[in-house]
């Protein structure tokens, strides 16, 4: 298995080659297909947003077998997000997990209306995802913060969000808890934009394999 900063070079390797429209990921070889029915061995593990414009496997160019993804709006904790993430990262030993949000989130702005009282959620389940990036952007809104600037609003409040959901996997379980502890489990922050197809990574993130964790 690939170390945590082994695979944070291959992906992005692999969402440079997207970018510059030279993705190289093969989706119809059936000799790799074949080769993955007796098990998987997945490098990275993904928590990404159902957002159709940012599947994980297109934007990071990548394979079958290569990614364990989670997709829910908003790339929201919760605890079926989390176990999930312990299955992979138990099973197969998987040693990065990446949550990645994206520029002009619904998720993201649909709790930002709500807490600014310009729309409110109706349904229940839908509530339930909106509760979940709450608190990260009430706490935004309550730092200092230009309420005029709504397209900078969103950004913060994606980063926010990312933000929110990398501390509840890095401290809401105590087997997560316990592979980053003993036995180089990374859990990062990324943003993919829309505009450019780059996915950034956030809060000093180790430059690769080459470079020490600090
Ligand atoms: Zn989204």
């Amino acid at each position: 298995m690939l170390s945590a900063l082994e695979a944070l070079d291959r992906l992005r390797d692999g969402n440079r080659r997207f970018v510059a429209n030279l993705s190289a990921a093969p989706t119809d070889s059936q000799a790799r297909r074949n080769e993955l029915v007796s098990g998987q061995e997945p490098f990275a593990i993904i928590l990404g947003c159902s957002d159709s414009r940012v599947p994980a496997e297109l934007v990071f160019d990548q394979g079958f077998g290569d990614l364990f993804v989670i997709r829910v709006a908003g790339n929201i904790v919760a605890p079926s997000q989390i176990g999930s993430i312990e299955f992979a990262a138990a099973r197969f030993g998987t040693r990065l997990v990446v949550v990645l949000g994206h520029s002009q989130c619904g998720a993201i702005v649909a709790t930002l209306e709500e807490l600014l009282g310009k729309a409110t959620t109706e349904s229940k389940n839908l509530r339930s995802i909106v509760d979940r990036v709450r608190p990260a952007l009430e706490d935004l809104l309550a730092g200092p913060h230009d309420a005029e600037d709504s397209e900078r609003l969103i950004r913060e409040a994606v980063l926010a969000n990312v933000r929110a959901s990398v501390q509840q996997l890095r401290h809401g379980s105590e087997l997560l808890e316990r592979l980053i502890e003993t036995d180089g489990l990374l859990v990062v922050g990324a943003e993919y934009s829309l505009e450019t197809g780059v996915v950034s990574f956030i809060d000093g993130v180790p430059r690769g394999s080459s470079a020490l964790v600090s």
